[in-house]
């Protein structure tokens, strides 16, 4: 019985393995259904993609397997060749690292680096290694910058590897970077989050293909996602200017008084929402704790939930009863 392309992947769990293993052994020492998956792989001529992670807890990698229009299964087999990944490849050892020597050989110009997680600087990159060359350990810093200037396209997927994130918030100690200063000469799409939404990246690359590099704003992020201010999108916007507050957590009314970021952050999950749009950050009681945003989570030493001074509402007054005193003034 033969196997669709669909189900070879779903028996392999999904994972890259049907995609590693034929394009680093060569056709000639590959089993017969992975050539089968290559060769379907090759005549849908699928982007080549390379995903490092550095300072990350994994979530915009769990966050992107959620995605549900196309599912992964689809994106995995219809859109892109995932040529190395961390948490989901099937090679391991030398055989997975060589996939990345490969890339930087074979595919320059050709293939998109996905990067997901800040890239540690101090101790020469001691902090964050992947793989080893020549019986010594790789720092993902090297990594980076190999595979930055060899891509096509550099995607930084997440707050951390886009901003810095949560581990270049205070005190630093491991000299987090985001990859636009580790690579400053390579085109960036900053795709950040907390974690990234999965239509978020999937649609970047799909107009990657489609249409070439979207449209940035000044962080590098695609304006067709981070275009707007939450704020000028939200369902509790009504409570605000009535100035009615929310005075805890998961209660009625605008959440202002409890530190909400929407005021200042470019996002789009009020529309969108989460897991196939359930639900979104406001809608379920907390505020916006602006992860999109490059001052993400630190806010100047305020943290995520520090109400915003009042200068920071573009303009407008909180005038209602439960108005801080310096926005009833202004
Ligand atoms: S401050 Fe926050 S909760 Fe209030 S309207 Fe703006 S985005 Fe919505
Ligand atoms: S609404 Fe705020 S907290 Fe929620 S995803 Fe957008 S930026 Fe992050």
């Amino acid at each position: 019985m033969g196997l669709s392309r669909r189900e070879f992947l779903e028996l392999l769990g999904c994972t890259t393995s049907a995609v590693v293993l034929p394009r680093f052994l060569g056709l000639g020492q590959i089993p017969e259904p992975i050539k089968v998956a290559l060769a379907e792989q090759q005549k849908y001529n699928n982007i080549p993609v390379i995903w490092l992670q550095g300072q990350s807890c994994a979530g915009c990698s769990v966050s992107t397997i959620n995605t549900v229009h196309p599912d992964i299964a689809s994106v995995l087999t219809e859109t892109i060749s995932l040529q190395f990944h961390p948490n989901v490849m099937g090679g391991t050892g030398d055989l997975a690292v060589g996939m990345l020597e490969h890339a930087i050989e074979h595919l320059s110009g050709e293939f998109v680096l996905v990067v997901e997680g800040s890239i540690p600087t101090a101790e020469a990159g001691a902090y964050c290694k992947t793989g080893e060359k020549d019986g010594k350990a790789v720092t993902t810093e090297e990594w980076v910058k190999r595979l930055g200037s060899a891509a096509k396209a550099v995607l930084a997927v997440g707050s951390c590897a886009a901003f810095g994130g949560i581990p270049a918030a205070r005190p630093d100690v491991t000299g987090a970077k985001p990859v636009s200063e580790i690579v400053p000469g390579a085109t960036i799409v900053n795709i950040p989050g907390c974690p990234s939404h999965p239509d978020w990246l999937i649609g970047t690359v799909a107009h990657v293909l489609l249409f070439g590099l979207p449209e940035l704003d000044e962080h590098k992020r695609p304006t067709m996602f981070f275009g707007k201010l939450v704020h000028e999108q939200c369902e509790r916007r009504a409570d605000f200017e009535n100035g009615i507050a929310a005075e805890d957590f998961g209660e009625k009314g605008c959440l202002f008084n409890l530190g909400c970021k929407g005021v200042e952050t470019y996002c789009d999950v009020c529309i969108r929402g989460w897991n196939n749009n359930v639900n979104w950050c406001i809608r379920s009681g907390s505020p916006c704790i602006g992860c999109t945003q490059p001052e993400f989570p630190d806010f100047a030493g305020q943290g995520i939930y520090a109400k915003l001074p009042v200068e920071k509402t573009h303009g407008i007054k909180w005038t209602g009863p439960y108005a801080p005193k310096a926005a009833v003034k202004g």
